[in-house]
Formats: structure tokens, sequence, C-alpha cells
């Protein structure tokens, strides 16, 4: 396992659409373990693959209740609506006012091509909003109802990053 770099806020390749994974690979596998490891490393609750430049429909997610890796994954339900602050690993020391779903399914497959459904609430609804939309190149910035604030300035309320 190796950390990789996290790609910022301005760097072209979290702008651009992810391909579905037709096969889990040895090259994906470490792929997925190295995500892990630079998410925790990182502190953040969530990472997409585009955040570590390589664009591939790939996430790992851990709201505090384990890891949770998710390829290909769709929305297949969300309703309910939550309105919380949202950070992102890729936008270093901000968050912002995000509207999300409160509940989501997901549907996709885990790092073994199994198919998985994850089923999400609060914290997980939101990580998995925010990483889905990683896929498709979205960024919450652009989803941030106001302005971004600098997160150093309430260290108290650090806001979770994905
Ligand atoms: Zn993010």
């Amino acid at each position: 396992m190796a950390l990789r770099k996290i790609r910022v806020y301005g760097d072209e390749i979290l702008t651009k659409k992810c391909r579905e994974v037709r096969e889990m690979t040895p090259r994906l596998k470490e792929l997925v373990e190295d995500m892990l490891e630079t998410m925790y490393q990182a502190e953040g609750v969530g990472l997409a693959a585009p955040q570590v430049g390589v664009l591939k429909r790939i996430v790992v997610i851990d709201v505090g209740e384990g890891p949770i890796t998710l390829v290909n994954p769709k929305i297949v339900e969300q309703d309910g609506e939550q309105e919380g602050s949202e950070g992102c690993l890729s936008v270093p020391g901000k968050a912002g006012l995000v509207v999300r779903p409160n509940h989501v399914i997901v549907e996709g497959y885990d790092a073994d091509m199994n198919p998985v459904t994850v089923e999400g609430e609060e914290l997980l609804a939101r990580a998995l909003c925010h990483e889905l939309d990683h896929l498709d190149g979205i960024v919450y910035t652009s989803l941030v109802k106001g302005e971004l604030y600098d997160t150093d300035v309430e260290e108290e309320e650090s806001e979770e990053e994905q």
C-alpha cells in the first residue's frame, strides 16, 4: 500500500467524467487499498478515484462505521433533505453549506466485483452523494449555498472532509 497524492481544486482531472470499471485488475485493487490508506491518513470520510488522479468509477468511504468500497456506484433511490456543512480533501481548509438527500440507496460492486447495496442516512447519505458527484466531475463547491468559508478559523467544529 502507498499513499497517493490528493489532487486539489483547480486540477482539471477533478472536472472530468470517470469511466466504468469493467474488470477488477490487481492494479485497480492496489488503487482501492491506496485510496483507503490515503483517506485515513488525510482524516477524510471519503475519497473518489479522480481525487488521486484516476478517472475510474471507484469511491471509498468511512464515516466511522468501517470502510466501504464502491465500484461503478449508482444512486437508485433518494429521499428527504438535509442541509449541512460539507468539506472536501481536494478543497483543503474550506467548507460550505450543501443541501443533500437525507437518505439514499446506492447499488454498485465491492472490490471483488460482487454486487452490493449500501443504504445511508445523514452523514453517510451526504458522503455517498459527495463521492458519487466526483465521478461525474462535480466538486461540491458548485453546489454550495452562499459562500465557502475557512475551516481553520473554527477549528473546534472541524468539518468532515470527503
Ligand atoms: Zn470531495
